[in-house]
């Protein structure tokens, strides 16, 4: 391991947005100043008939929840994006705008309102993956839809207002800002070297063994080098594939699995229900040759030194670029050990 790395501050490229993070290890040898009580997680019942996600209940348009028993799916009640909403364009000097089209679905994890991904099996995990290929194939298909976004917001802190173990999947017609950077920095370095970026630096991750948390015969699941949450961390397919379809059957119970060993480790840390935001990144479905995409699945969790000490983007951030103390490679084995 380069040394200085852990000693000195400097920056990290993250080679898929190509922008940088600045890293403070030295701060990190500061006195810990947060508290390390076990915050215990609160006893949520299975069914909350104040819930509007839980099975048989009736969400705010009217509509009742069947009785689902594994997944569930439906479309956002109050959705960020509408299919049938008029096309129109702003070119007024330096004002501009476009129309965006999109349809946002909400996907129920489970029926059991107690639970998160973390308490769940990886059988169970594994359904969820195959709802989310199910509705990556079927919003693809439709030509109003270039992008699929499939994510999570999990916990009060990360603005969820609703415990219930669900995730959203908002799909539009074109490519989100972090999207279309990673589109353009996996293009280029294909172009330039014929091979999968995210592929390349997972086989010098894989040797150089730093910042790997977990690893099964088809995933991995590590601290990228560039990481700027405390524990952010991000599972890659060791194959290259440049979306979630190419998995099959047996891969699909892989990822899963290393959803349910990070879900697992990181409630571990501070001894409570573990905040994040978790997003997959793919292939546009924009009919192109996406075949330099390499899909894989990041976790933004704001927790810095405890259960109730979140890291803020706030100040130099903002302003600046964003900044870490606690250096990648510590995290990983923080997390490592507890897996
Ligand atoms: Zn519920």
């Amino acid at each position: 391991m380069n040394t200085d790395l852990q000693d000195y501050s400097h920056k990290r490229l993250n080679i898929l947005t190509g922008e940088w993070v600045l890293v403070s290890p030295h701060r990190a040898k500061r006195p810990w100043q947060g508290q390390n009580e076990a915050v215990s997680n609160e006893n949520r019942p299975t069914y909350d008939e104040n819930c509007y996600l839980c099975p048989g209940n009736t969400r705010v348009n009217g509509e009742v929840n069947p009785e689902y028993e594994d997944v569930f799916i439906f479309t956002n009640d109050f959705a960020a994006l509408q299919s049938d909403s008029p096309d129109f364009e702003v070119n007024d000097g330096l004002l501009i705008a476009k129309s965006e089209k999109g349809i946002c679905k909400v996907i129920c994890f489970s029926p059991d309102h107690s639970k998160s991904l973390a308490d769940m099996t990886p059988e169970e995990i594994q359904k969820v993956v195959f709802a989310w290929q199910k509705e990556y194939k079927e919003l693809g298909d439709n030509d109003l839809i270039n992008y699929v976004q499939i994510f999570e917001n999990k916990g009060a802190v990360m603005g969820c207002s609703n415990p219930h173990p669900h995730g959203q999947i908002w799909s539009q017609s074109t490519l989100p800002n972090e999207v279309d950077k990673k589109n353009t920095q996996q293009l280029n370095y294909f172009k330039k070297n014929g091979s999968s970026l995210l592929g390349d630096y997972l086989a010098q991750e894989l040797e150089k063994s730093e910042r790997i948390i977990f690893e099964n015969d088809a995933f991995v699941v590590l601290i990228p080098f560039w990481a700027i949450w405390p524990f952010e961390a991000m599972i890659v397919p060791k194959a290259h594939q440049s979306n979630i379809l190419e998995l099959n059957d047996e891969e699909a119970f892989l990822y899963a699995e290393a959803i349910s060993v990070l879900t697992k480790a990181y409630d571990k840390i501070f001894n409570t229900s573990f905040p994040y935001s978790s997003g997959i990144h793919q292939a546009p479905t924009n009919g192109e040759d996406n075949g330099h995409w390499h899909w894989h699945m990041s976790f933004y969790p704001p927790l810095l030194r405890s259960a109730t000490v979140k890291k803020f983007m706030v100040g130099y951030e903002m302003f600046g670029s964003p900044q870490r103390d606690i250096t990648a490679e510590k995290a990983a084995q923080m997390i490592r050990d507890l897996v």
